[in-house]
């Protein structure tokens, strides 16, 4: 039987509106691929159930994930802290598994930061007409909110071609998840040989103090 193909953490960053939680989602329909659930510090709402939207904690025990290495990002939003932690992606990649962390940009430099086999996508709307068009067509920001959010994506995507493995434009939903999990198989590939040749992959998992 072919040998499984290693985990991978996958990053997928894009600006407001350009489809990153339709992608995530499809491809989270793959078996290979599971959702990291962020840690954080903002009080539960209702509807939402601990363990699978996220894993509510204190700031002291946010704190202490910081202060161990045990957060492969977090950041600080409207007052509330949110990361992602280490300990799920030791299970994922132990079991071969493809984590998809949907995440800003701040947040994917800090990933690259690391001592991770990361491969960092940020998508890219066909054009700028297209990603006003569909935050319009989404209904939910006023149109100084849409000027503000599309000067936030300007600025994001040009901070990303720095840092991000690949830029995937998503014209054709179906394409360009086709194009995203080649990317990964591909990445996938080339972790294997470097398994197969007795690398130690992801030493940035190890627990290490900041
Ligand atoms: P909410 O409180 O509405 O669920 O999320 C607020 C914001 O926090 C969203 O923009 C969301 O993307 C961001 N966020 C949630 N989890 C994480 C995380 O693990 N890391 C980072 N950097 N941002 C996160």
């Amino acid at each position: 039987m072919a040998q499984r193909l290693p985990g991978l953490l996958v990053v997928l960053s894009g600006p407001s509106g350009v489809g990153k939680s339709t992608v995530a989602a499809r491809l989270l329909q793959h078996p290979d691929y599971v959702r990291s659930i962020s840690v954080t510090t903002r009080p539960i709402r209702a509807g939402e159930q601990e363990g699978r939207d996220y894993q509510f904690v204190s700031r002291e025990t946010f704190e202490g994930l910081v202060a161990h290495g045990e957060l492969i990002e977090h950041a600080q939003v409207h007052g509330n802290f949110y990361g992602t932690p280490k300990e799920p992606l030791r299970r994922a990649i132990a079991l071969d598994q493809v984590m998809l962390l949907v995440i800003d940009v701040a947040g994917g430099e800090q990933v690259r930061a690391r001592d991770l086999d990361a491969l960092l996508i940020f998508l890219l709307p066909p054009d700028k007409a297209e990603l006003a068009r569909r935050l319009q067509g989404r209904g939910t920001e006023d149109a100084k909110q849409q000027t503000v959010r599309l000067h936030a994506a300007e600025v994001e995507m040009h901070r990303a071609r720095a840092v991000y493995d690949h830029l995937v434009v998503n014209e054709n939903l179906d394409r360009c998840v086709e194009e995203v999990h080649a990317l990964v198989t591909a990445a996938r590939e080339k972790l294997k040989d470097r398994r197969d040749a007795g690398e130690l992959l992801y030493p940035g998992l190890k627990p290490q103090p900041e």
